[in-house]
């Protein structure tokens, strides 16, 4: 058994917790910002590999998350994970998308919004990251395992192991200057009674149902650091979202939020020594969080 710091409360360091404490290791989480404050709580959370490489590498990983979120889906309904139905639109027709392999069933939509050439259906984890990041939260506790803010200026020593998992903070902490922020911004609106998800990648334009909210999105502005909403890119979202789901019109918008997906040419997760990095899961840190724990904890052996 190891003494391990976890340093990062996202979706990454809470998910590489949990699998570490699972393996009998000793484990203390410390974070700048609490699960609800990160870029993970942010997110959509559609199940979907978007802006991370390298295609083998995050295939494997979402193949994975893919069926332990599904798993999760049946069996804890609290963990805030549903599988839902929905397409993936596209303006021209094209073969299988490179992590066709990460899903059992890709199928051809019986019908499309006007002005797409094509579409893909299937069934996919649809997280609420509130309820998850809780969740993960209680499941570390329960399992031994500490949380605690602390906002530092360089990674840990003192443990027998540090893993990295501070998203965009890494720039800072390991002097990646390869993580790079890609600003997302989105707009939740209460539920009308869509069960379906829709995404048009090209956009990004996307419609993720939730239990009580539709999460509508987005953009993908790269190298941007704010974090305020922007009305005029608000009403942009709006727009393409009632274009692509017209039963989104006149829905209530309830608020807007804003995060930085931390982009990186290719997710890094190694063992340097003594610390494990994994970050730079771009825009599919939901999509790999699983996968890439349980390679976390096989490095930690
Ligand atoms: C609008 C939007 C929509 C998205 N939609 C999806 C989606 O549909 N599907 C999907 O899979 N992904 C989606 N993503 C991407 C996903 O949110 C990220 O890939 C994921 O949150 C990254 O998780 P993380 O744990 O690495 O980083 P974060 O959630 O940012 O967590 C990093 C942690 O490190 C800590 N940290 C950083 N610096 C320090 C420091 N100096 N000291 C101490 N702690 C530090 C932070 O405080 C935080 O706790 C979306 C992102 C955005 C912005």
């Amino acid at each position: 058994m190891s003494r391990v710091i976890v340093v990062g409360a996202g979706v990454i360091g809470l998910t590489a917790a949990v699998r570490l404490l699972e393996a009998g290791h000793r484990v203390d989480v410390v974070a700048r910002d609490l699960p609800l404050e990160t870029t993970s709580a942010i997110a959509a959370a559609l199940w979907y590999p978007y802006r991370a490489l390298p295609q083998d590498r995050v295939t494997a990983w979402a193949a994975r998350s893919r069926e332990v979120l599904a798993a999760l889906a049946q069996d804890e309904p609290e963990s805030g994970v549903r599988l839902r139905w929905g397409t993936e639109v596209l303006h021209e027709t094209t073969g299988p998308p490179w992590w066709a392999d990460a899903v059992p069933e890709l199928v051809a939509p019986r019908a499309l919004p006007p002005g797409y050439a094509a579409g893909r259906s299937f069934v996919a984890p649809v997280v609420e990251m509130p309820v998850h990041l809780r969740w993960l939260t209680r499941r570390v506790e329960e399992l031994g395992g500490t949380l605690t803010r602390l906002n530092l200026a360089a990674l840990p020593t003192g443990a027998d192991l540090v893993v990295d998992c501070a998203g965009i903070g890494t720039r800072l902490l390991a002097g990646d200057r390869a993580v790079l922020p890609v600003r997302g911004q989105v707009v939740h609106v209460e539920q009308v009674g869509l069960e379906q998800w829709w995404l048009d990648a090209a956009g990004p334009t996307y419609v993720v149902p939730r239990e009580r909210e539709i999460v509508l999105g987005g953009t993908d502005e790269e190298g941007v650091w704010s974090r305020t909403p922007d009305p005029v890119v608000a009403e942009s979202i709006l727009r393409r979202a009632q274009a692509l789901v017209p039963e989104l019109a006149g829905a209530k918008v309830l608020r807007h939020r804003v995060g930085l997906r931390p982009v990186r040419p290719v997710v890094r997760l190694e063992r340097a020594g003594r610390v494990i990095h994994c970050y730079g899961h771009g825009g599919a840190g939901v999509t790999l969080a699983w996968g890439c724990a349980e390679e976390v904890a096989g490095l930690a052996e």
